[in-house]
């Protein structure tokens, strides 16, 4: 069963190689049958307070495979889910599996903290995405809400701005929490401040990889995480590598951070052996 499993899987694998013949298609059946057969697994990535050094969340990320047959990353796969519009089975996959974790530890009575996932801009543009996510949670309602963070990206044109800034609103008018990654990294990201409230921001990795190097990043990250306070959001720095990162950022009071630093992400039991 192994071997067959083993053999279905470097199937599906093919969609994912950009040289093949066959990457551009995807059935949505093909894809909930991975789903369905565990293809899809969280990885938890650790969020630090800085001046504590402590683990106060983490973010969870998908991953295709396992160790053994051959892990693939998001980069790899989710441009082509978004582009077939099957990437919210995925997202609310990760979505469920980040409420069945935070309960599986509520039971074993661990404590718990906050996770946050990510949602494909495809996937908040689905008109039934909350009614779906109210439903799942529905099933595991012993987790506070807010203790879910959802984080959004990309450049968001002006047609779909109305449609982010309301289920952005509703999220949050629900009680979950809302993150905005990759600050930064893109011209849209300013404006979007402008019009939407958010609970964090995470600083792009190019930001933090600039920092050392680069006096007018340092200035603008600064700014930044001083905006962060003004406006009363949390400011976390992603893609922290060293030791020399971790200080510049700590020096400007960035509050919260998360890189190889402390630690990869993690297969979601080995997080909880290592940080519960
Ligand atoms: P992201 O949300 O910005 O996640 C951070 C990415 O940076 C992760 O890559 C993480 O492994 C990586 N990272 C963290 N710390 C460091 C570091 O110190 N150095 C370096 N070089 N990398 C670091 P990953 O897991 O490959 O994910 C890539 C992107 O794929 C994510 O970027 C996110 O946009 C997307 N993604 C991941 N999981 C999901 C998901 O469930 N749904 C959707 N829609 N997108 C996802
Ligand atoms: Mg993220
Ligand atoms: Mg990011
Ligand atoms: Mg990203």
């Amino acid at each position: 069963a192994d071997e067959l499993m083993f053999i279905q899987k470097q199937e599906f694998y093919k969609n994912f190689d950009s040289n093949s013949k066959h990457a551009n298609h995807m059935s949505q059946t093909a894809l909930l049958e991975e789903v369905a057969r565990g293809s899809f697994r969280m990885y938890l990535q650790p969020k630090c307070d800085i001046s504590s050094g402590e683990v106060v969340g983490a973010e969870a990320l998908v991953r295709f495979g396992d160790k053994t047959h051959g892990l693939i990353t998001p980069d790899k796969f989710i441009p082509l889910l978004e582009k077939e519009r099957l990437i919210r089975y995925v997202d609310l996959f990760i979505y469920e599996q980040v409420l069945k974790q935070m309960t599986a530890w509520q039971q074993q009575g661990k404590p718990l903290f906050p996770i946050s996932l990510n949602f494909s801009r495809i996937t908040l543009l689905d008109a039934d995405l909350m009614k779906e996510m109210l439903e799942i949670y529905s099933r595991y309602d012993s987790v506070p809400k807010n203790f879910v963070q959802i984080e959004l990206t990309e450049t968001i044109g002006e047609v779909e701005r109305e449609i982010v800034f309301q289920i952005g609103k509703s999220i949050r008018d629900q009680g979950f929490q809302l993150g905005l990654d990759d600050f930064g990294s893109q011209y849209s990201s300013m404006s979007l401040l402008t019009f939407m409230e958010f609970d964090t921001l995470k600083l792009d990795k190019s930001l933090i990889w600039n920092l050392e190097t680069s006096p007018s990043c340092r200035t603008m990250v600064k700014c930044i995480i001083d905006m962060c306070r003004e406006m009363g959001m949390e400011c976390l720095a992603e893609g922290v590598e060293t030791e020399e990162q971790l200080a510049l950022l700590k020096n400007m009071d960035c509050t919260t951070a998360q890189g190889y630093l402390y630690s990869k992400p993690l297969p979601a039991d080995e997080f909880g052996k290592i940080y519960l």
